[in-house]
């Protein structure tokens, strides 16, 4: 007789929906957590009077009451989107080249494409023609991904099997000429992780068409809210939830998973694990090598690690506008590159001048902060190898050479930011690689490559029975996609035991 009917590794997004949607159909499940709050990257932190925000700066996929998106139904089927309140930011973005162009486009199709078109008025036809081309693209892919469409024929969706294999840059050269134009309209890839020339166009369409026709939200309270709702309504069905509690075993029989051993040494015994830690860190650390098969190996070396993210964590002593932010979501480009420099500058250690993005939660919540003040975070893409190869001297010395030069570059856009510093902490590639226990501090999971987009994705299942992954590293990461990649799980697990 088993402990559990599951044990699910992790209280990331997709560990925590896994365990709740689990745990709501009647099953025993047992949530194991290393850190000591729940989240993954969808946590805070607190430094002097502020609590800040580690990983969410716009949420894709809750839509609005007349209209709502696939993640606002999929945590009202878990009941958790009425312990919630999302506000919902009015801008898609600003992105400004210091001295060159600053372009506000809001969560409107039109006014992007008019926003655009003034400021590139001899590309104004590419420009309808690409936002209705992310539009029909999308559609055709939801009929066939989403809903499933059986009948999914290349005469019946033409535009999702012309444009499924080509990368983003060579839709935008097909409609663009001009340099500044095409960085400005490939921006996204700041999010997406992958400069335009190794990013598929499906993800750049997805996200322009459901940021807009869903628009971008954020939690009140910050993604920690949303976490601890998730986890409480666990709780309420009967869910039970272990911090400070890693697994450091899977345990496997010849029947498939027998077991879960803890880093406390502590052995209970389960027929399903859920993993939402990396599949590099299951299969290399948490099984025993002769139960991964030779086919799993092969599989991984075919696949590269992410990047991870450095962060500037700001709280500043005064109002957003007292500074001059007047926007949620600010991409700042120093250069208009969007080929393979971007990738070989991601590789280098130090931030020079790199794509940033700049969030101010203040704007659309303005309680978000204490009175007075406001938050802020400046992130950038960076591969954590170089930050591995540091000597542990150096690490405090690169750290703040790297966040000032990210400063220099802001106090371009906003002069007076540095001197309203109140609070500042850096998060590196080895702080992810810290709290996340991901290798090389990757935040986003493997590389979406084309080979690896996601119409080639693993999904939850693996060879082992028992075993199931919910991550994003199983599926394309990001808020929506892991939340919604726990429920897949969870559905897998719940079909496998008939529940
Ligand atoms: C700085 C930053 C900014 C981001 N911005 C955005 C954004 O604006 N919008 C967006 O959609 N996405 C964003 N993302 C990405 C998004 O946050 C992630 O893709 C998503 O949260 C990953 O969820 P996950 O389910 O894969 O789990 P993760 O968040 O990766 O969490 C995995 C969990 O597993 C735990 N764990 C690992 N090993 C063990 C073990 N052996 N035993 C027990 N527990 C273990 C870890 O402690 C962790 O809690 C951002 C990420 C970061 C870091």
């Amino acid at each position: 007789m088993a402990d559990y009917d599951v044990v699910v590794v992790g209280a990331g997004n997709a560990g925590m929906t896994a365990s709740a949607a689990m745990a709501q159909k009647g099953l025993k499940v047992l949530l194991l957590e290393k850190h000591n709050i729940p989240g993954g990257c969808g946590t805070s932190f607190c430094r002097g009077r502020f609590e800040f925000e580690v990983a969410l700066h716009q949420l894709s996929g809750i839509g609005t009451a007349e209209n709502p998106g696939p993640l606002q139904m999929m945590l009202r089927d878990l009941g958790v989107f009425e312990d919630l309140e999302f506000v919902e930011i009015p801008e898609l973005f600003r992105v400004v080249m210091p001295g060159t162009i600053d372009v506000r486009l809001e969560t409107n199709k039109e006014q992007v494409m008019a926003e655009l078109q003034g400021h590139f008025p001899k590309e104004k036809e590419g420009i309808e023609k690409f936002f209705d081309l992310c539009y029909a693209f999308s559609t055709q892919m939801l009929s066939v991904f989403y809903f499933n469409d059986p009948d999914a024929t290349r005469e019946k969706y033409p535009i999702l099997y012309e444009y499924a294999f080509k990368t983003s840059q060579e839709v935008i050269d097909a409609h663009f000429s001009d340099p500044l134009l095409k960085a400005v309209i490939s921006v996204y890839w700041g999010y997406l992780g992958l400069p335009p020339n190794r990013l598929s166009f499906a993800y750049l369409a997805i996200l322009y068409f459901s940021f807009i026709e869903f628009k971008a939200f954020h939690v009140k309270g910050g993604s920690q809210a949303m976490s601890n709702a998730i986890v409480n309504k666990f709780l309420s069905h009967g869910g039970e939830v272990r911090f400070n509690c890693g697994a450091q075993k899977i345990l496997v029989g010849s029947d498939g998973v027998n077991g879960v051993v803890t880093e406390h040494g502590e052995e209970i015994s389960t027929r399903y694990v859920v993993s939402n830690a990396s599949p590099v860190a299951t299969y290399l650390q948490l099984l025993d090598p002769e139960h991964v098969p030779d086919q799993v190996h092969t599989e991984m070396r075919g696949r590269s690690l992410s990047m991870s993210g450095f962060t500037l964590y700001m709280g500043l002593d005064c109002e957003p506008g007292d500074v001059g932010i007047e926007d949620s979501t600010s991409f700042v480009m120093s250069n208009t590159e969007t080929g393979d420099k971007v990738y070989d500058q991601m590789q280098q250690l130090r931030v020079e001048d790199d794509l940033m993005v700049l969030s101010c939660y203040n704007i659309a919540d303005p309680d978000f902060s204490p009175k007075g003040t406001s938050q802020v975070s400046l992130v950038t893409l960076k591969f954590g190898e170089p930050w591995l190869r540091l000597p542990p001297t150096d690490y405090f010395r690169e750290k703040y050479l790297s966040a000032d030069n990210m400063l220099r570059t802001l106090e371009k856009v906003y002069p007076d930011i540095r001197d309203r510093i109140e609070e500042l902490e850096v998060g590196t590639p080895l702080t992810h690689m810290r709290y996340l226990g991901h290798p090389a501090g990757s935040i986003y999971g493997f590389q979406q490559q084309m080979k690896d987009s996601l119409f080639f994705q693993p999904g939850g299942e693996s060879p082992i029975k028992g075993l199931y992954f919910a991550s994003g590293w199983a599926g394309d990461p990001g808020f929506q996609p892991t939340l919604e990649a726990g429920k897949a799980a969870a559905k897998s697990v719940l079909k496998e035991l008939g529940a």
